[in-house]
C-alpha cells in the first residue's frame, strides 16, 4: 500500500535530522525540522570513519568539513600501556577513501544544519509535543505545537520522523520494545590541551586496567573519553569532574599520555547508550539515527550510521510503501546487529587476543602467510568497511572466534596469552 506522503515533520536538528531534511527537500517534500538551539558545551561523537566520506560528498559538505577538522589517516590501538598496533586505513585496501576526519562536533552539526537551511528546509526552534491518536500507533503534533507553526503543513504532517537522538522521543512515548546491550558502561568525556599524541592524527584507543579510553586529536584540543563500568566509578570520587580527573591521574596508561594535560572544558557523562528499538516505523512515523538505535562508541560508527540511515530513510519515504518501510526497518536492525558482533569482540577481548596471538606466531610460515590478510580485514573494522563486505565479515567471524579457540585447543599459541577482556 502506498502512503500519500508530501509533508514531513522531523523532530531533532542533529546530523541525522538535518541530513534527512536536506534529502527530502531535494526530493520535493515539504519539510520542517523541530530543533533545540541550546546544545551542550561539547558534544560527543568527534571521530569519523572513512565509510562516511562518500555520504558527505553526496550531501556536498566534505570540503567544508575539511576546513575545521583534523585529517585522520588511521587508528592506533593500545593493548596495554606499552603495546600499540597502528593501522593506517590504507592497509584495509577496498573501495573506501583511506582517510576520515576528526571533527569538532558543534561545527560539524552546524555544517549539516546550514546545508539544510540552504536547501530551503524550515526550522522551528522548539521541542515538538507529540500525542498518540487512533489505536495508539498513530501520532500527531499536539495542538499547541500545531498552533505555533501557523499552518505550515496545512494541518497535520503526513509523516513524523524522530531524529531526536538518545532522547528517543517517539520510542518513549509509544513504549516501543528495545534491545539493550549487555554493557552498562558510563562514558566521561572532556577536552584537554597538552595531552600527548603518538600518531599525531589517528584516533587512539587504549585498553585500561578498568574500561577503555579514546584520545581524538582535534585542531586545538584533544578529546579524551573514558568508558568504564559504573561499579568502579565510586573509587574515583563523588562527582563526574572528580572521577574523570582522578581516572586520568591514577590509570597508568592515562598518566603516561595525559600527565602534562590541562582540562579545558566541563566533563560530560553518558549512561546506558547501548539501546536499539525493535520497531522503527508505524502508521505515520519513522525512527532514524540514534533515535532508532545506538550501539556503542568503540568503532566510531554513530555518525556514519546516522547519515547513512538518513539516506535509507529518505528512499523509503520517497517510495512511500509499507514494503519500503518494512525493508528500511529490517535493514537497520540487521546492520546494527552486525556492528554489535564486532563491538562484542572488543569487550570480550578477542580482538586483543588475536593481536597477541598474531605477534606470537609471526615468525612461523602460517603467521607470515596470514598476517597481511589479517591486517587488511582488521583495518576494515576501523574504516567501517568490514560490516559491508561478505568476505571480510566471514573471515573476521572465523579468526575472532573458532580460530582462536582451535589454536588454544591445539596449543598452537603461547599459553600465557590470556583473554584480554575489558573489565
Ligand atoms: C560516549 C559516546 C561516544 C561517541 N563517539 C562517537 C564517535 O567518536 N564517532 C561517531 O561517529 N559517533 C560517536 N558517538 C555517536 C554519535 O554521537 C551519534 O551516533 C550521533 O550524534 C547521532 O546523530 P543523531 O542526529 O541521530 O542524534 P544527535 O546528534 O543526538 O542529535 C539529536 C538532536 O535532537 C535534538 N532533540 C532532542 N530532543 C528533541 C526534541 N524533543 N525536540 C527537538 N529537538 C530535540 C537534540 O538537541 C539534538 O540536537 C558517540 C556516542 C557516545 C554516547
Amino acid at each position: 500500500m502506498k502512503r500519500s506522503i508530501k509533508t514531513v515533520a522531523i523532530i531533532g536538528g542533529g546530523p541525522s535530522g538535518c541530513a534527512l531534511a536536506t534529502l527530502l527537500k531535494r526530493k520535493g517534500f515539504t519539510v520542517a525540522v523541530f530543533y533545540l538551539e541550546k546544545r551542550p558545551e561539547i558534544i560527543v561523537g568527534e571521530s569519523l570513519v572513512p565509510a562516511i566520506i562518500p555520504f558527505l560528498r553526496k550531501l556536498g559538505v566534505e570540503d567544508e568539513v575539511k576546513t575545521y577538522s583534523t585529517y585522520k589517516p588511521g587508528a592506533s590501538v593500545w593493548v596495554n600501556k606499552d603495546e600499540e598496533a597502528t593501522s593506517p586505513f590504507s592497509f584495509g585496501g577496498g573501495g573506501l577513501p583511506h582517510y576520515a576526519y576528526n571533527v569538532p562536533r558543534t561545527q560539524f552539526d552546524k555544517t549539516i544544519f546550514d546545508l539544510a537551511l540552504r536547501e530551503g528546509v524550515t526550522f522551528f526552534n522548539q521541542a515538538a509535543k507529540l500525542e498518540k491518536t487512533g489505536n495508539g500507533d498513530e501520532l500527531k503534533l499536539g495542538d499547541e505545537t500545531l498552533a505555533s507553526i501557523h499552518g505550515f503543513f496545512g494541518g497535520q504532517p503526513h509523516l513524523i520522523v524522530d531524529t531526536s537522538g538518545r532522547s528517543r522521543t517517539i520510542a518513549r512515548l509509544l513504549n516501543i520494545p528495545t534491545r539493550a546491550g549487555y554493557r552498562k558502561d558510563v562514558a566521561l568525556f572532556a577536552h584537554l590541551s597538552g595531552a600527548e599524541k603518538i600518531e599525531p592524527y589517528n584516533i587512539h584507543l587504549h585498553r585500561l586496567a578498568k574500561g577503555w579510553t579514546w584520545r581524538i586529536p582535534l585542531p586545538d584540543r584533544i578529546s579524551v573519553g573514558v568508558v568504564i563500568n559504573p561499579e568502579h566509578l565510586g573509587e574515583y570520587g563523588s562527582n563526574k569532574e572528580e572521577q574523570y580527573d582522578n581516572i586520568l591521574k591514577r590509570d597508568e596508561t592515562l598518566v603516561k599520555f595525559t600527565k602534562n594535560a590541562k582540562r579545558e572544558t566541563g566533563v560530560m557523562q553518558y549512561d546506558n547508550y547501548q539501546l536499539i528499538s525493535q520497531k522503527m516505523y508505524g502508521k505515520n512515523w519513522l525512527l532514524a539515527g540514534d533515535a532508532g538505535g545506538f550501539l556503542d562508541p568503540i568503532f566510531s560508527s554513530g555518525l556514519f550510521l546516522a547519515i547513512k540511515g538518513a539516506f535509507a530513510a529518505a528512499d523509503a519515504i520517497e517510495a512511500g510503501t509499507d514494503k519500503a518501510f518494512s525493508k528500511y526497518q529490517r535493514y537497520q536492525l540487521y546492520e546494527l546487529s552486525i556492528w554489535q558482533k564486532l563491538v562484542d569482540t572488543w569487550y570480550s577481548g578477542s580482538l586483543f587476543t588475536l593481536f597477541k596471538v598474531g605477534q606470537d606466531r609471526m615468525d612461523t610460515a602460517f603467521g607470515r602467510f596470514i598476517g597481511p590478510h589479517m591486517q587488511r580485514h582488521l583495518t576494515r573494522i576501523f574504516s567501517g568497511e568490514a560490516v559491508y563486505r561478505f568476505y571480510s565479515r566471514g573471515f573476521l567471524n572465523f579468526v575472532l572466534g573458532p580460530m582462536i579457540s582451535l589454536m588454544k585447543l591445539g596449543r598452537l599459541h603461547n599459553r600465557n596469552i590470556k583473554d584480554l577482556e575489558i573489565k
